[in-house]
């Protein structure tokens, strides 16, 4: 029944906002979206003639945003190279299931930082498939031996061949000008951001994080362009100090990674209104020293170890976090909010402050804060409803047999514990 308004009821409503929870909540889905949210005692005349959910108590937080998702990549299931010897028709299906299992887990919008291309985002919309709403920067942009540059032995384009869908743009970059027209075809290809790499990487073979992986007047071309064009948010991947120092001199919007962060760089990126994405998930990954060659290992481990030395530090200095996890990279895809208890057991955040950079704080970065992140009168229905308390155990939201309902748009992704019934219309009929 579509068009029927539904009163979800007998809620607690944790809003995106970090506000305490409203007790005997409820929210008015009219469609896609929300009527009004609060406590039931106030509901206006509308929800009068609406049909009545009663959610039995449970917590009510917006759908989740993952700002820093790969689903090109296949987690833990093996290595991104893998991909060079799958047809890019057998990757994209791939896709599907890891879009599915990572909506049902709570994430309902997601920012693909390399990999998909528009044409997924474009699917996820129209419902044609069932994902988290999508946000795509299609590619990664470096310079020659910088974090972007994937080649392998015989000069092939290792991410052209195992990552990147047919008929992307490239991602390597040595001038200015050349950083002008790659920027300008990624927003050609539709892309939503612009993702850079401005340092080396812990996972990657050839490039070191203490490495600066692009040039700082590339950077500032990158940002002068990308705001050109609708003031397009420019993420880098910066985890040893130049690339960081670059990336926050050159304006960017945040800085994923930043394990080397110290105090003159927390402050300036305060006062610059800089987000950072701790990606935390990544590092409490067990590396296996049998499986991994030695260097690697030592690599792994070193930078692991800053980056969780360093969270708390940025976090107390005030720089703004958005959550994101990398999902795809070496963490396999699903398990995004079991970044919320990290952020809270490392970081140092309070539960209701992680919830916060994984919903109203997320969606600012990424731009879309008008459209979802809180539960309030306008926004999406976008919706997790769970049997946990977040508030004093925020790790049962990484569970995800503890997120008892998914909806999104005002329609049901998921009904693990028949919550809902019928009363929303199917995600995807
Ligand atoms: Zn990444």
């Amino acid at each position: 029944m579509s068009d029927e308004r539904v009163l979800l009821h007998h809620a607690r409503v944790i809003d995106g906002h970090g506000r305490e929870p409203v007790d005997d909540g409820a929210l008015l889905v009219d469609g896609p979206s929300l009527l009004w949210v609060g406590p039931l005692a106030e509901a206006p005349d509308e929800a009068a003639g609406a049909r009545r959910v009663d959610l039995g108590g449970r917590v009510v937080c917006p759908g989740f945003i993952d700002v820093h998702v790969h689903f090109a990549l296949p987690g833990e299931e093996g290595n991104p190279i893998m991909g060079a010897g799958e047809l890019p028709t057998y990757r994209a299906l791939k896709v599907l299931e890891r879009l599915r299992t990572t909506l049902e887990n709570g994430v309902t919008t997601a920012r693909d930082l390399m990999g998909l291309d528009a044409g997924f985002r474009q699917a996820v919309a129209e419902r044609r498939i069932a994902g988290p709403r999508l946000l795509v920067s299609i590619a990664m942009l470096s310079q020659h031996a910088g974090h972007a540059d994937f080649t392998l032995p015989g000069h092939i384009d290792g991410l052209a061949v195992a990552v990147a869908f047919p008929g992307s743009p490239g991602n390597l970059v040595d001038s200015v000008d050349g950083m002008r027209l790659r920027v300008r075809e990624l927003v050609a290809a539709g892309a939503d951001c612009v993702k850079l790499a401005s340092s080396g990487g812990v996972t990657s073979p050839h490039d070191r994080p203490e490495w600066l992986g692009l040039r700082p007047e590339m950077i500032r071309a990158a940002v002068e362009e990308a705001e050109a064009y609708g003031g397009l948010p420019v993420a880098v991947h910066a985890i040893g100090r130049p690339g960081i120092e670059a990336a926050v001199h050159g304006g960017v919007s945040s800085v994923e990674h930043g394990y080397a962060l110290d105090d003159e760089l927390r402050a300036e990126m305060v006062d610059r209104g800089q987000f950072l994405v701790p990606t935390l998930l990544e590092t409490v990954k067990d590396l296996d020293p049998t499986r991994t060659p030695p260097a690697a290992y030592a690599k792994g481990v070193r930078w692991h170890r800053i980056a969780q030395e360093s969270v708390a530090g940025s976090i107390a200095a005030g720089v703004r976090v958005a959550m994101g996890t990398d999902s795809g990279l070496t963490a396999g895809h699903g398990n995004n909010l079991k970044e919320l208890e990290l952020l809270v057991r490392l970081g140092g955040m309070t539960p209701l402050e992680a919830i916060t950079a994984a919903t109203r704080d997320a969606a600012e970065l990424c731009g879309v804060a008008d459209v979802t992140g809180t539960l309030e009168a306008g926004r999406y229905a976008d919706l997790v409803i769970t049997d946990a308390d977040p508030l004093t155990d925020i790790g049962a939201l990484g569970d995800p047999r503890r997120i008892h309902a998914v909806v999104k748009e005002g329609r049901t992704a998921i009904d693990r514990a028949g919550v809902l019934g019928e009363a929303l219309p199917p995600l995807c009929p």
